[in-house]
């Protein structure tokens, strides 16, 4: 039998995954909203995906976390921000469809552009042969 695994919703997709993909996000005394990546922290807590896709969507929103956190206060500037400044850490918006193909093009340009000028050098008619 397989280990059971716990099993959290996201707030901004609404998506279940295991805690592990998700970061802890809790009610701390006086209204402050904390992250919680240990997920040990005590008072009531709501998951949102570590990315930047779902982080983004919940601190446009923050009502939906002040009422997934069952606050009575609007959640404070500070406590926005400090979240906003753990998205800077986590890797970009899933690298898939057209962004991961306009890093691959713009690449492969910029390596078709170093091999043409190394050939223009080689082809250079001023450098005596033989
Ligand atoms: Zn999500």
């Amino acid at each position: 039998m397989p280990k059971h695994i716990p099993q959290r919703t996201c707030i901004a997709c609404r998506s279940v995954h295991s805690k592990r993909e998700l970061l802890r996000i809790v009610r701390a005394p006086e209204g402050h909203v904390v992250a919680d990546p240990t997920g040990k922290r005590n008072g009531r807590g709501t998951y949102v995906h570590k990315t930047r896709e779902c982080f983004e969507n919940v601190l446009g929103a923050p009502g939906k976390l002040q009422h997934a956190l069952n606050l009575q206060t609007p959640i404070p500037p500070a406590d926005l921000l400090a979240l906003q400044n753990l998205v800077e850490t986590f890797p970009a918006t899933n690298m898939s469809g057209n962004a991961m193909n306009a890093q691959l093009s713009g690449a492969r340009r910029a390596a078709r552009k170093t091999t043409q000028t190394i050939k223009q050098a080689g082809a250079d008619p001023n450098t005596p042969t033989g």
